[in-house]
């Protein structure tokens, strides 16, 4: 008789997922991998206290015995604006768009795999990319970036706390792609000098993402023509052999009208937007907080486009 943990892997492989569950003890030590990240300036203090409290009181009406981490894929997103008469193609990184619904779908689909075992699953407040590379799902990149074996890191990942038993315990010391030990490609191809050649941990401070997720404006040393991405960036992904599976692949997210792009520059507040525009926005996931952030980010790549080839 197989174990549920079987049923929902087999089940998670029919739907192109990839699955690992790994027994609830295991949260201590994912607290000292949580603590070593933000030591090294990879996670930021709201982050850290979130996740710590999760883990001391997760608030389940169950008692917690597994984490369940899930892996799909999750295409860039590719989203063109009519500009000066021409349009200019602008890619959006993966997971910046449908990431809530991504996880929400997973978990939910989760539970009904579950719920006929006796089971439940809640969705944790918990890293989801440190629970994928100590689970064995994942490994991280030269770039800090998370790597599923033939999904790429183009890749949403889900996790959910569970009181199904867990008696395997793939748990292990985050370890990186074997690719990484004889490659530099995506230390050349970042355009910042975010990657470092002597050491393995990111120059956080210097990745690109960093300051276009950030509403503050860019600092000097960034060169306007380093921007590639809506938000994020791809240079170090799009360049890497991990991607070789999934390189090309990507989700039309639409298209802006010239006057559309124009409203968007114009900074026009979302609530006076055309609702055709507004509809536009939220696709692309841009129309809560962050919407300040698609007026200055495709500002700058509007205006480096004009450099290129017509
Ligand atoms: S480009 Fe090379 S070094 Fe960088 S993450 Fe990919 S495999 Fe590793
Ligand atoms: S995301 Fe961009 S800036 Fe950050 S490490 Fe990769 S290539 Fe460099």
């Amino acid at each position: 008789m197989s174990t549920a943990l079987e049923m929902i892997t087999a089940k998670a492989g029919e739907s192109g997922w990839k699955c690992r569950a790994v027994p609830w003890a295991r949260m201590e030590d994912l607290r000292a991998a949580i603590e070593g990240r933000f030591e090294a300036g990879l996670l930021d203090g709201k982050a850290l206290r979130d996740y710590l409290s999760f883990i001391y009181e997760p608030g389940c009406d169950f008692e917690p015995r597994s984490i369940i981490v899930l892996a799909m894929e999750a295409l860039p997103g590719h989203v063109v604006f009519e500009w000066k008469r021409r349009p200019v193609p602008v890619v959006i990184p993966p997971t910046y768009t449908g990431f809530v619904r991504r996880i929400l779908t997973a978990v939910e689909t989760l539970g009904g795999w579950l719920a006929p075992e006796g089971f439940r699953a809640k969705r944790p407040r918990l890293p989801m990319k440190t629970l994928a590379v100590c689970s064995g799902l994942a490994r991280y990149g030269r770039n800090n970036i998370c790597y599923v074996e033939g999904i790429g890191s183009f890749v949403q990942l889900a996790a959910a706390v569970s009181d199904m038993p867990c008696d395997s315990d793939p748990w292990v010391e985050p370890k990186a792609l074997e690719l990484c030990s004889s490659c530099s490609i995506c230390r050349r191809s970042c355009p910042t000098g975010a990657i470092p050649e002597d050491r393995f941990l990111l120059r956080a401070e210097k990745c690109l993402t960093l300051h276009n997720e950030d509403s503050a404006d860019f600092p000097e040393w960034i060169d306007p023509a380093w921007h590639n991405a809506l938000i994020g960036c791809m240079k170090c992904q799009d360049t890497c052999p991990g991607n070789a599976g999934v390189a090309g692949k990507y989700e039309d997210l639409g298209a802006f009208t010239e006057a559309e792009t124009g409203l968007l520059l114009e900074g026009t507040p979302l609530e006076k937007l055309p609702a055709g525009t507004l509809e536009k926005v939220e696709r692309i996931d841009f129309a809560g907080d962050n919407y300040g952030l698609l007026r200055r980010n495709l500002a700058v790549l509007l205006e480096a486009s004009r450099s290129l080839p017509g």
